[in-house]
């Protein structure tokens, strides 16, 4: 298998490129979260607050791990980041828009257009190629995928799968596969990479090659928001959001050089 390609000497970037795509500048606020609640119904005397009243900014250019114990909100508040989900109430601005009160169909429009999505378990396509695996965000949002033949084969060298274009899922490693996923998000040139225990189901040293490859990407500029329960997962990151009991139990901003983008 092919380790990932080796960083460029000049990684470190004063401003973030991809981060600031879509109008939003490297630092600014790319997501800012108010009073959100998400809340389920589930018998007159059976409610669920599975989110009570969160508020979070992260800026652009950012990477930030979210952890806490199971049941604690991780899952709904990265599907509501991501527009999977809407909130009961309060407000979510991605950039400078206000994506909480949105119809489903602007609401699946965002997700194209703006967010990329790592998942423990891949979620590639069966009976597609790596390169096609990588275009299928295009596809989904109508694009001529034979004029953006290149930029994909561009990002499948970018995570070390230039050799592997015409390989089906079931003929790669779980650390390839995870990498298809990866090449797949940027697809789009996201304002954010969204990661749901994006190491879960690789063993150690592939899992750390993986983190190194969402590492770089943030060095890059790109904001990443990851779900993980791992601690050694959560160091990556310059800022660490302990969830419990549906609330922000704890922010900890990391020391600034300790990751790439300047804290603020
Ligand atoms: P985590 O990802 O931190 O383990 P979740 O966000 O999945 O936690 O869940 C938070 C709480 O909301 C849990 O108590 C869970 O049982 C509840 N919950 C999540 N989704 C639903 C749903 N669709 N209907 C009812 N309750 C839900
Ligand atoms: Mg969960």
């Amino acid at each position: 298998m092919s380790s990932v390609p080796p960083k460029p000497s000049s990684a470190r970037r004063p401003s973030g490129r991809a981060g600031a795509a879509a109008g939003t500048a490297f630092g600014e606020s790319i997501i800012r979260l108010e009073a959100l609640q998400k809340t389920y119904v589930l018998g007159e005397e059976n409610i669920v607050r599975a989110l009570d009243g969160v508020d979070l900014t992260i800026h652009a250019g950012s990477f930030v791990a979210i952890m806490g114990p199971s049941g604690s909100g991780k899952s709904t508040m990265l599907n509501i980041l991501g527009c999977l989900d809407r909130p009961t109430a309060g407000r979510y601005f991605l950039g400078t828009e206000d994506v909480s009160r949105m119809s489903d169909d602007a609401l699946s429009e965002v997700r194209g257009r703006r967010i990329g999505f790592i998942f423990q378990s891949y979620n590639l396509i069966a009976q597609l190629t790596v390169l096609e695996n990588i275009q299928v965000p295009l596809f989904y949002r109508g694009q001529d995928i034979k004029t953006s033949r290149d930029r994909c084969v561009e990002l499948a060298k970018l995570v070390g799968l230039g050799d592997r274009l015409t390989h089906r899922p079931s003929q790669l490693s779980g650390g390839q596969q995870q990498r298809v996923a990866i090449a797949r998000s940027l697809v789009n040139d996201p304002l954010m990479i969204l990661a749901d225990e994006p190491t879960g189901n690789l063993d150690s040293k592939t899992g750390t090659e993986v983190l190194e490859l969402i590492s770089r990407l943030n060095q890059d500029g790109k904001t990443i928001v990851l779900v993980t329960h791992d601690d050694k997962v959560a160091e990556r990151a310059q800022r660490v959001v302990r969830m419990k009991d549906g609330r922000i139990d704890r922010d900890e901003q990391r020391a600034p050089n300790a990751t790439a983008a300047p804290a603020r």
